[in-house]
């Protein structure tokens, strides 16, 4: 079922720092996607290394993982009808200075190498991406009480 799409959407550290949490998970819930997991944790150099493994050739990888392993991370998964999509389209651009207000990274940032949220930009990699960060028994599968006061079903 297409609303049953899955994407992980991550609070970098400095949003965790900023206190941006409630906020985050707040916009993603006032729009309707439903919360399949959920966790604070720091899972360290090898593990977010892995996760941005596309870039490591990029010459801002070193300063990108320091950054990540600076502090907490809230991982998550959402899931609704195009929630990959619609999750980037949330978040903004990857800089700030090009994400619209409205967006989260255009209302609580302003430069790339802090741009406090993370989301993943394919269906393929939120699978990737969502096996990396969760084991199966912490996505928790269960029927919202509005879907169809959200879907026309
Ligand atoms: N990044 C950076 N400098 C850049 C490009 C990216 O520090 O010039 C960081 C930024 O935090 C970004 C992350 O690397 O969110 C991953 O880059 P990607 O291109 O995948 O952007 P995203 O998918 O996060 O929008
Ligand atoms: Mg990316």
């Amino acid at each position: 079922m297409a609303s049953r799409e899955r994407t992980f959407i991550a609070i970098k550290p400095d949003g965790v720092q900023r206190g941006l949490v409630g906020k985050i998970i707040q916009r993603f819930e006032e729009r309707g996607f439903k919360m399949v997991a959920l966790k604070i944790c720091a899972p360290g150099r090898a593990h977010l290394e892995k996760h941005y493994a596309d870039l490591s050739k990029k010459p801002f990888f070193k300063d990108l993982v320091d950054y990540m392993v600076s502090g907490p991370i809230i991982a998550m998964v959402w899931e609704g009808l195009n929630a990959v999509k619609c999750g980037r389209m949330m978040l903004g651009e990857t800089n700030p200075q090009a994400s619209l207000p409205g967006s989260i990274r255009g209302d609580f940032s302003i430069q790339v190498g802090r741009n406090i949220c993370h989301g993943s930009d394919s269906v393929e990699s939120a699978n990737h991406e969502i096996a990396l960060w969760f084991n199966k028994n912490e996505l928790v599968n269960w029927e919202s009480a509005m879907y169809t006061w959200i879907y026309e079903v």
